[in-house]
């Protein structure tokens, strides 16, 4: 120490002595910040003169007050304008939803999504996630981040507390929580990384919903190996479907897709037909036969073995169902039979005992014989299904036809093919027009009108099949009805030209 200064002779610069360094009270210099001195670092308070976010006087600056608006970060004081993604970045980290059961209002959340649009730096997203409490900025992260461990250790690091809550609830068992652990799913599918949440997560919740997911996971790696040919081989692939449960009706569709065995099909059906008839109706047994709606193919398509269809029909349609056969059942008897090409099959099942084999089977199973030998052989007139018209259309047998026309058979009209059979019935079938009840009284001239009332006959069926004028004439002549006539004249006069 100077000796002027040991004599108190201090040479103060500002409230600083040059020499020793004392310091006293006075001449602090606040040019540099009004409550801070520059020199020996005294503060005081209340000082600046703020304009916006800026003091005057020293030019010291306040925390801006931020907000984003159109897509833009700006500060609500002094209007600057931050463009830089850090700034992106120290905004969002720090936002909270505005109702944290929920994300924030729609306008709001635009807005905080145009500047999330605007980060491009991968580990920013990974820092955001991870720090957050926003849950609309952790969805959107999720979806940005290529590092699936990281997606694994933000599942892991909930719960933590609930900053709006004291309890200690993991965002994954409140709220929306189920939404972003889905959302956090569609990203996550590494097995292995998987297995690790499913084991180690302090929720049952979350636990129970990863072990789903990685069901999931598999399904669509096993569905993915079927599609690219991997899986080819026809018991791995029956294997498979047989495993594959209620939920996985794709993974069903693609494994049976790709088999083609047909011992492996019969093996399928003999195991499924197996099971108790509620396993049936859980694992929509007739559904995966039959096809669902456009989702899945129908196996009976798959078949091409007579003998299971014939075993499928006779499932579906045992003789002990008595009454009407449930709606899918019989569409399954009617599909098989309808695909089994064996003409001896067939008749097999026609002509067994009615004790034994259940009538609709049997009706099924004429009505699907192509072979006009076959038909011959059962031909019986009269009989409700052997004689009936459809047989004789097959048969060609038309003097048959005519006779049933004749008699009031409007199926039969239909059925006949030559016009002059068709005229003898115009005239001299039985079974006139007649009006609906209620309207017997009511004739009008406008067809449209007069036809909405009017039951047709034979006669008006078969007229309405004849193109020829001179037949149409012989109608004219011959009717004894005059409405007949009436037609049988407008029709001509359509025709003759
Ligand atoms: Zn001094
Ligand atoms: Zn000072
Ligand atoms: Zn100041
Ligand atoms: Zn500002």
């Amino acid at each position: 120490m100077s000796l002027k200064c040991k004599l108190g002779l201090h040479s103060w610069d500002g409230c600083k002595c040059s020499d020793c360094g004392k310091l006293h009270d006075v001449q602090h210099d606040w040019s540099k910040d009004c409550e801070k001195c520059s020199k020996c670092g005294k503060t005081r308070e209340n000082h600046h003169d703020w304009d916006e976010c800026y003091c005057s006087r020293c030019g010291k600056k306040k925390d801006h007050s931020l907000y984003v608006k159109e897509g833009e970060l700006l500060c609500y004081n002094c209007k600057k304008l931050f463009k830089d993604e850090l700034d992106y970045f120290d905004y969002l980290k720090y936002i909270e939803d505005i109702n944290p059961r929920k994300y924030a209002d729609k306008k709001s959340n635009d807005e905080i999504n145009s500047l999330l649009d605007k980060i491009t730096t991968a580990s920013l997203f990974e820092e955001l996630l991870l720090n957050t409490e926003s849950n609309q900025v952790r969805a959107r992260s999720i979806r940005e981040i290529k590092n699936q461990d990281i997606l694994l250790k933000f599942i892991l690091s909930e719960p933590k507390p609930h900053q709006y809550y004291s309890d200690y609830y993991s965002i994954f068992t409140t709220f929306q929580s189920s939404d972003l652990l889905n959302y956090v799913f569609k990203y996550l599918d590494k097995v292995e990384l998987l297995e690790i949440l499913a084991k180690e997560h302090s929720s049952d919740d979350v636990r129970k919903d990863t072990m789903r997911h990685i069901e999931d996971v598999l399904n669509k790696n096993l569905i993915k190996q079927i599609e690219t040919g991997q899986i080819k081989d026809q018991i791995a692939l029956k294997d498979i479907y047989l495993n594959a449960c209620e939920g996985d009706k794709k993974l069903r569709h693609h494994a049976i897709e790709n088999i083609n065995d047909q011992s492996i099909l019969k093996e399928i059906y003999e195991k499924i037909a197996s099971m108790s008839e509620y396993c049936k109706t859980t694992r929509n047994f007739v559904n995966d036969l039959l096809g669902d709606a456009g989702n899945i193919k129908p196996i009976i398509y798959k078949i091409k073995d007579d003998n299971l269809l014939e075993k499928i029909a006779r499932d579906a349609a045992p003789k002990s169902y008595f009454g009407v056969m449930k709606k899918d059942y019989e569409n399954l008897m009617r599909w098989s039979v309808a695909r089994i090409k064996s003409q001896n099959i067939l008749l097999k099942i026609i002509q067994e005992d009615d004790q034994i084999t259940n009538s609709d089977l049997k009706e099924t199973a004429f009505y699907s014989i192509k072979d006009k030998e076959v038909l011959k052989k059962l031909w019986k007139p009269d009989d409700k299904v052997f004689g009936s018209i459809h047989v004789a259309a097959l048969l060609e047998y038309n003097s048959y036809i005519l006779e049933k026309a004749l008699n009031g058979s409007t199926e039969a009209v239909g059925c006949i093919k030559s016009e002059e059979d068709l005229a003898k019935v115009a005239i001299e079938g039985k079974g006139i027009g007649y009006m609906k009840a209620g309207s017997e009284k009511f004739y009008s001239d406008d067809d449209e009108d007069f036809n909405s009332k009017y039951v047709e006959g034979v006669q008006d069926k078969a007229l309405k099949r004849i193109y020829d004028p001179a037949l149409l004439e012989k109608v004219v002549n011959e009717s004894k009805d005059r409405r007949i006539q009436e037609i049988a004249a407008k029709r001509l006069n359509i025709y003759k030209k």
